[in-house]
Formats: structure tokens, sequence, C-alpha cells
């Protein structure tokens, strides 16, 4: 089920009496999610993502503008009759009923024509319950299962009305760093095998980006930049979205352009050509630095940590807005133990340079 956000904003009233401004919580949202893909809804807390997922529920309601499931128009529709299934970081079990109970529980009150069977029921359950294998814990309470089944359950529960679309909200912010890693790539195969249109919202950069077909990113209430993870990580739109993305961060340095020419400090580090001269902020991949002798920009040495495949030297520059520069280089790249300094030459499509004003990015080559 494709489903589009157009011109939705959300506003809360403010309860402060000195910032009376109503809280801008989702900012004129227009975007589209294919049929079948997973979203990967990414920003720091209190940009806006748990307030989108709301609205795409039905739990709230937008102050303007329209949702559509397909061509349906469902902007003021109840949640109940949305379809839609979903998932939160505290699991939210009932934990009087057992397992086989909780992920029956949303199809007990239909009626009339959609009134199911205890069989049919039962059914449904086992098969929700086989997608996330779980089917072996069907009569035990929610207090005898690890964070990661209950987690399992919730998304059962989720799946059992086999909904239009899954929402699902820091879903494994409350499990464990292995479990974590386990459960997504779990949600990553039950999607695939289900086809379900999924938004996942999360602030961990990592995580959206290992398992999202597509991502958002947002700041304050606003989108900053949507596509693959892939191409929004090469190609960032502005500094927020460079900086959110990766691990280790970006390095940002103060730089300048004088003659088609990146200068950081007095040192000349890279032709940009088309770049008119200008003070820029200029930022660099970790993977984006060559060890190089004659390497065109000078740091300090702070220290070298073996990472086994790679190495990460870690240096300083006067220049830096970071406390300290991280450069990914390959193992084979040794660095004197006694230097004091170390050389780099910049990988061209691992440098990104940004408006010192506006922080959009400046494109160059
Ligand atoms: P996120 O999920 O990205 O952490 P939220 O969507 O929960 O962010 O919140 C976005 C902004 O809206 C925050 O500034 C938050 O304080 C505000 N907000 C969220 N819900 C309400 C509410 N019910 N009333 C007032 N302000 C709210
Ligand atoms: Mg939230």
């Amino acid at each position: 089920m494709k489903v589009s956000l157009q011109n939705v904003t959300k506003k809360f009233p403010s309860r402060n009496k000195k910032q009376p401004e109503d809280v801008v919580a989702v900012n004129d949202f227009t975007f589209e999610i294919p049929d079948g893909v997973l979203l990967g809804l990414l920003g720091p807390s209190g940009c806006g993502k748990s307030t989108t997922l709301n609205l795409l529920s039905g739990l709230q309601m937008p102050t303007s503008g329209r949702i559509f499931f397909g061509d349906d128009d469902v902007t003021n529709l109840p949640a109940e009759n949305r379809g839609v299934g979903l998932v939160f970081q505290n699991y939210a079990l009932y934990p009087h009923l057992t397992v086989k109970q909780n992920i029956t529980f949303p199809l007990e009150n239909r009626k009339g024509k959609d009134k199911l069977t205890k069989q049919q029921m039962a059914d449904m359950a086992l098969e929700a319950a086989k997608l996330v294998q779980i089917e072996n814990l069907m009569d035990r309470k929610p207090k005898e299962l690890s964070g990661g089944q209950q987690q399992r359950v919730a998304i059962a529960r989720a799946l059992v009305k086999m909904p239009r679309i899954l929402l699902l909200d820091e879903p494994l912010s409350n499990l464990d760093a292995r479990l974590r890693l386990q459960t997504r790539e779990e949600i990553r195969r039950i999607q695939r095998k289900t086809g379900i249109t999924t938004v996942f919202v999360t602030h961990d950069q990592e995580e959206a980006m290992s398992i999202s077909d597509l991502i958002v990113v947002m700041k304050d209430g606003v989108i900053q930049q949507t596509g693959k993870p892939q191409d929004v990580y090469d190609s960032p739109e502005n500094l927020f979205v460079a900086k959110f993305l990766g691990t280790p961060p970006i390095n940002v340095f103060d730089g300048e352009v004088k003659g088609e020419t990146l200068y950081i400090g007095s040192e000349a580090v890279l032709p940009v050509p088309g770049v008119a001269d200008q003070a820029v902020t200029a930022a660099v991949r970790p993977e984006g630095f060559v060890l190089s002798e004659t390497g065109a920009l000078g740091c300090d040495l702070s220290r070298v940590e073996v990472m086994g495949r790679d190495i990460s030297v870690v240096s300083t520059h006067p220049n830096s807005r970071n406390v300290t520069i991280r450069a990914i280089i390959s193992a084979e790249n040794a660095v004197p133990p006694e230097a004091k300094t170390v050389r780099f030459d910049l990988k061209p499509g691992k440098v990104f340079l940004f408006d010192r004003q506006t922080e959009e990015r400046i494109a160059f080559g």
C-alpha cells in the first residue's frame, strides 16, 4: 500500500506562558512511501518522529494537510479503521494475558460479518507467531519472556490483522546491543516476506541505514532529506544531514575557497572547480583521508587505534570543529609510533563543502 503525506502539519498548543507560540512538531511534510517499502524515519529526539507516526496511525489528527493510503484519503479516519499495525518501544503487552491471548487480542472485538471463530483466531495467531518465531511460547505470560521475546510478541500482535501499514516507533530501544542487531534483521526479514509497507522510527542512524530501503532525515519538524541510505550518505544536502549520518562522524573544518582551491588553514588541500571565493565549512568523511608523507593536510597526531581490519588515526588541527579528527585507514598503512604529526591527502568524493551561513551544500567538480 502506497502512503502519501501532503503538506501535513501538526501543532501543539504551548503550555509555556513565556513562549506562547504553538509547538510545530511536524512542519509541512510532503512525501510518498512507495508500496512495499521499509522507510526509516530518522532524526534526533524531539524532532517529530513519533508525532509523524501517530498521524499515520490516526492516534493524532493533523492540524492541516492530508494523508492517503493508496487512493483513500484517511486524514479523518479513526485509528481502528485504518488497518495499521503499531509497535512501540515498551512492547505494551497485557501482563495478565498469555502470548496467544495477547496476539489474538486485536481480533477479539470484531463484529457482524467480520466476527471470527475461536479456531480462525487461533490459526491467525499461530501464523503471526511463526513469522516472528515464537510459536513455542504461546502459553507463557509476558513476564516469563525476555525483552527480545516480548518485542516479538508485540510485532506478532501488530501483524495478526495483516495490516495495510506497519508502524514501528523505536522498537529496538529497550533491547541490549546484540538483540538489537538480531531483532532488526528479523524485522527486515519479516517485512520482505510480508511486503507490508513499513515505517520504522529511530534516532539511531546506523539502525536506519542498515534496514531501510528509503530514509527520511528530520530536524525540528522539518524534512531535511529523503533518499536511499547510501545516496543520502554519499550526497548530503546540508551540514546537519552530513553530521547526522556516519560512524565515526564526519570531520568538520573551517575552510576557505580561493582560486577554486580549498584551503584549511594555510594549506591548499583540494581543487574545488567551479566554487567562488568564500569562507566555507568543509567536511571530510573518516574514510576520505589518505595517509601520505607528502599529503596536503598536516595534523597533530594524538594516537593510533587498531580496530582489526582498519586503523583509526586520531589527530587534531586548529581549524577542526571536532575536538579530534578521526581518519579510518586500512591496516596496511603504518604510522610510525614516534610520529608527532601526520599528513593526509583528501579523496574528493568524500569531501563536502557547505555555505558558512546557510549550511547548504556547495557542489564542486
Ligand atoms: P520524537 O519522537 O522525534 O522524539 P515527538 O514527535 O515526540 O519527537 O515530539 C516532537 C515535538 O512535539 C517535541 O518538541 C515535543 O515536545 C512536542 N510534542 C509532542 N507531543 C506533544 C503533545 N501532546 N503536546 C505538546 N507537545 C508535544
Ligand atoms: Mg519518539
